[in-house]
């Protein structure tokens, strides 16, 4: 999805189009080779699996997913969906999101559920309503031998990545956060950067001066990477001059972004892949969230089919070790209230329209409620040893247990 021009807002959305058919949809629309798929279903029960990949689409609902869908078959002068890597899944599910104190969950409390298999409260990291610290899975699999890995198009300090390492009562403690991040051991870790790397008076200890004395190393480019030895650990974050709250949006790449999402998932799954250990790789698209606040169809859209260019990287890992490989695909909640479907043009949806700029959601035929989160149940998809697990309804605090199900791993629950 590069594309070698400077940009506007109209042209990026333009570009984001053009490039989607380009690479994004023609590599959707590889065959599918459906005996892969359908075998998952019938995954033999006494397997366990030994790779787990967790896909967190954050603000990622199922209208997000089927606007995603719904452009790329219009992209194609067609009606319909076309799949995408991960809504070819036989397996899948509903999955209720509310938090211990709101229908309405913020990511902390979501991910909380989904990394320790309990809820809290919005804006509590591992934190629960009592003061409670709850051990996210990620620690639990660590201790069973298992290497981790930890990613996000984010910041790394964000509360979706933070809760895998991170106990923290408020989400916005970010050099709080920070600081548990080389102390967890963890093996991989990326994202665009740290926003308090030194604190929030600039005065602490650097996050960066506790990663080297935790022998962590940093690569701030595929070079950097290249010279890091297979069995040290290692951040990736974006070079220093770029913004480190986030990679460049998927929309807005002109190809010299530095490092996109299916990079990290790339780098994430041969980092973590060797030895025999096996692994839990937790990635983020943290920014489908962020174009559903803005109530941007297109933005949702383009970093939806990101998240799915990530997912197939680790598909093509499951067609390698399809007895041994389990992959989760789900969302925190969703955001914005999207619709396909609007008052204003009853009975139609021209998402053909968003290649034209973005702004026109009312005329392309979609709807948004909020600027903020809503709290409809959103889907969850699976594939491979485990994926039968994740079929039907269930509530976020099971996602964890059935990983850990999948994996024959006792938790804490
Ligand atoms: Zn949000």
């Amino acid at each position: 999805m590069r594309v070698s021009v400077s940009t506007t807002p109209l042209l990026s959305a333009l570009l984001c189009a053009a490039a989607l058919m380009l690479s994004g949809c023609a590599r959707q629309q590889e065959p599918v080779r459906q005996a892969d798929i359908d075998l998952t279903v019938a995954a033999d029960s006494s397997l366990t699996a030994k790779y787990v990949f967790l896909f967190i689409g954050d603000g990622m609902g199922l209208s997000h997913v089927a606007a995603a869908e719904a452009f790329l078959s219009a992209a194609s002068d067609r009606v319909g969906n076309a799949e995408l890597s991960f809504t070819r899944f036989a397996a899948g599910g509903l999955v209720s999101t509310f938090s211990a104190d709101s229908y309405i969950t913020c990511s902390a409390a979501s991910g909380t559920a989904f990394a320790t298999g309990y809820k809290t409260n919005n804006g509590m990291v591992c934190v629960g309503p009592q003061g409670q610290k709850y051990k996210s899975i990620a620690y639990i699999l660590k201790d069973a031998g298992y290497r981790i890995g930890i990613a996000t198009n984010v910041s790394i300090d964000h509360a979706t990545p933070a809760v895998f390492y991170a106990v923290e009562e408020n989400r916005d403690n970010f050099y709080a956060i920070a600081r548990q991040l080389a102390p967890s051991g963890f093996d991989f870790f990326a994202g665009s950067g740290f926003l308090r790397p030194r604190g929030e008076d600039g005065k602490g200890e650097s996050v960066f001066a506790q990663l080297e004395k935790e022998g962590y190393a940093v690569a701030r480019t595929p070079a950097e990477l290249k010279k890091i030895p297979a069995s040290k650990k290692l951040i990736l974050l974006q070079e220093e001059s770029r913004n480190c709250s986030a990679l460049v949006p998927a929309a807005n790449r002109t190809g010299k972004d530095g490092w996109t999402l299916a990079d990290f998932t790339r780098a994430g799954t041969v980092r973590l892949d060797v030895d025999n250990k096996g692994f839990f790789f937790m990635v983020e698209g943290g920014q489908i969230d962020w174009a559903g606040h803005a109530n941007d169809a297109a933005g949702v859209i383009c970093e939806v089919i990101d998240l799915a260019g990530s997912v197939e990287i680790a598909v093509e890992f499951y067609r390698k070790h399809p007895d041994e490989t389990l992959l989760v695909v789900t969302a925190d909640h969703a955001t914005g209230g999207l619709s396909l479907g609007n008052a204003g043009i009853p009975y139609e949806l021209k998402p053909e329209l968003l290649k034209n700029g973005r702004g026109k959601d009312a005329e392309a035929g979609f709807g948004w409620t909020t600027g903020a989160h809503t709290g409809e149940p959103v889907p969850v998809y699976a594939l491979g040893v485990g994926s039968e697990r994740f079929m039907g309804r269930m509530d976020n605090t099971d996602i964890p247990k059935r990983i850990l199900g999948a994996m024959g791993v006792r938790g804490q629950f």
